[in-house]
């Protein structure tokens, strides 16, 4: 049989393979670099800044900057292992397009990703290319995570199963290295911004990874429990691996594996289940996303679609940027905007004074805490927003009175006048609200509320009673009752 001249250039091309690194920037028990290691032809190994998925509104610099750092990391680890590691600044069909001129591409290898529909339809996209040039693409399970599933059932035990599975020691074998001179480069100013990577943020990479897991197992973790809501003591009492995770220095398998066998696990039996407990979570979360990542951008709940919903863009700019005369907010949200991290309850309560106190649609909140949190991971995100939002429809409302999260988890405003200098000489007594200072002493302090410290944006007592009107009048909408039942049966466990 002839073969046309097409068909003749195409096979003199050299065999390869790829592999597509996406939240998954380490060299160890990767199930990607495994398969692609066992098939036994070169394969390049690339990470795509897809300028398409970087225009959308949950990006932001310092996950460039993060991502950026931890490819320089991972690629030292490869390079002593004689491998390279391809960075290209281009989307995901127009760069593998470019490879297909100079190889015949056998296989793709990635993780699954559960992202936001942007990432889905590029998926789709890459699909199709691969399709069309008969390259199977293999993509992987990722965290524990199912695809196409249409409830709960049997979902811990495979979760379990696949956390007790063993890790994958990665090699690499010189031989099959290739090295693509490519012509995605970096724009300049770009590379200069990613690389200025701010010494607040935790240090990014696989090797920090490790650093801050281990501290935690050896001596971090020991109060975890004590401390996880309080604003300071929970920055070094917290496992603090979140960023590693969501970019997938480490992997989840690495992480539930480490802390379950460590030494110290039997003596800190409370600190390091209450981890294992929250790591679980992280799957749970993403798995709801993987099943409706419209989740993004409509109600969990879609009889919350009804509800009305009010727009300030004073109360908005204000709580963005922690002026919102509520020290306990302002000082979170002024800490989140330097360091990239609070811990889950300050989240929560971010969330839920934005959304009840202020009366505020979630969706105009939401992009905001993904820009800021270091550690931002859309499966996380948009349903633990939406949970203290009050649209899931299925959880207990909770309303966070950020006076008495400041009087529980900061009694002596130490955190406070940290992040809001104004009131650094303003009395414990005081410190929650300033507002209850008298002329008189705020001249002897020689501080004036509303001009060097806003006046609180909202009574709390009247805000926090209108936003409990509004979100427990409307469970009792129709829709609102009828979603309830689809969303049980499909992101929680049956009971038998
Ligand atoms: C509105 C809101 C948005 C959030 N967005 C994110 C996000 O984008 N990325 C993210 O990683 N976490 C998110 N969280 C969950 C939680 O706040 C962080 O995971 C945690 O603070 C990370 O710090 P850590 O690593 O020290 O956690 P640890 O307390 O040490 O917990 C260990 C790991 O368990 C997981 N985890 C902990 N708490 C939760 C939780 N409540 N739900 C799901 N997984 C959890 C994380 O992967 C974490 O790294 C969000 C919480 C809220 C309320």
């Amino acid at each position: 049989m002839e073969k046309s001249g097409k068909g003749v250039a195409l096979l003199s091309r050299p065999e390869i393979n790829i592999v597509w690194l996406k939240r998954d920037l380490r060299s160890q028990d990767h199930e990607p670099l495994a398969a692609a290691e066992a098939a036994g032809i070169p394969y390049l190994i690339l990470y795509l800044f897809e300028p398409t998925l970087l225009a959308h509104p949950q990006c932001s610099l310092r996950h460039n900057q993060f991502i950026f750092e931890s490819l320089q990391d991972l690629k030292k680890t490869l390079g002593v292992q004689g491998r390279t590691l391809g960075i290209c600044y281009a989307d995901a069909v127009v760069v593998f397009s470019e490879i297909l001129h100079k190889y015949r591409v056998k296989r793709l290898f990635s993780y699954r990703e559960s992202g936001v529909q942007l990432s889905w339809d590029r998926d789709k996209e890459v699909a199709q290319l691969c399709l069309q040039n008969n390259i199977e693409w293999l993509e992987f399970q990722r965290e524990g995570v199912l695809r196409g599933i249409q409830n709960r059932d049997g979902w811990d035990k495979a979760w379990f199963v696949k956390m007790h599975s063993p890790l994958i020691n990665n090699s690499f074998d010189p031989d099959l290295t290739l090295d693509w001179k490519h012509k995605f480069q970096i724009p300049e100013t770009l590379k200069q911004a990613w690389s200025a990577y701010p010494a607040a943020y935790q240090a990014p990479g696989e090797t920090m990874g490790w650093k801050y897991l281990k501290s935690f197992c050896e001596e971090r973790g020991r109060n975890y429990m004590r401390q996880i809501s309080k604003p300071l003591g929970s920055r070094y009492s917290c496992g603090r691996v979140s960023p590693y995770l969501a970019w997938g220095c480490l992997s989840v398998k690495q992480v539930y594996q480490y802390v379950k066998n460590h030494p110290n696990a039997a003596n800190n039996k409370r600190a390091f289940n209450g981890f294992l407990t929250r790591v679980k979570w992280r799957s749970h979360f993403i798995q709801k996303f993987e099943v409706e990542c419209e989740y993004e951008t409509l109600c969990i709940n879609r009889g919350y679609e009804h509800m009305d919903w009010q727009r300030n863009e004073a109360f908005i700019k204000a709580w963005k940027s922690g002026q919102t005369g509520y020290p306990m907010v302002d000082a979170n949200m002024r800490c989140l905007h330097a360091t990239g991290w609070i811990n889950f309850r300050m989240r929560a309560m971010l969330v839920s004074f934005f959304c009840h106190h202020l009366g505020q649609d979630w969706r105009d909140g939401v992009y905001h805490l993904a820009q800021l949190f270091l550690d931002y991971e859309p499966g996380i995100h948009y349903p633990q927003f939406q949970m203290q939002a009050g649209t899931t429809g299925v959880n207990t409302v909770r309303m966070y009175n950020p006076v008495k999260q400041g009087l529980d988890h900061d009694p002596d405003g130490e955190f406070i006048k940290q992040w809001v200098p104004e009131l650094r000489e303003v009395p414990t007594t005081h410190i929650h609200q300033p507002w209850t200072l008298t002329p008189m002493e705020q001249q002897f302090m020689n501080f004036e509320l509303g001009v060097d410290y806003p006046l609180p944006l909202v009574d709390l007592e009247s805000s926090g009673k209108a936003a409990r009107q509004r979100i427990y009048g409307h469970r009792k909408h129709p829709q609102v009752q009828k979603e309830k039942q689809r969303i049980l049966k499909t992101h929680t466990r049956r009971i038998k």
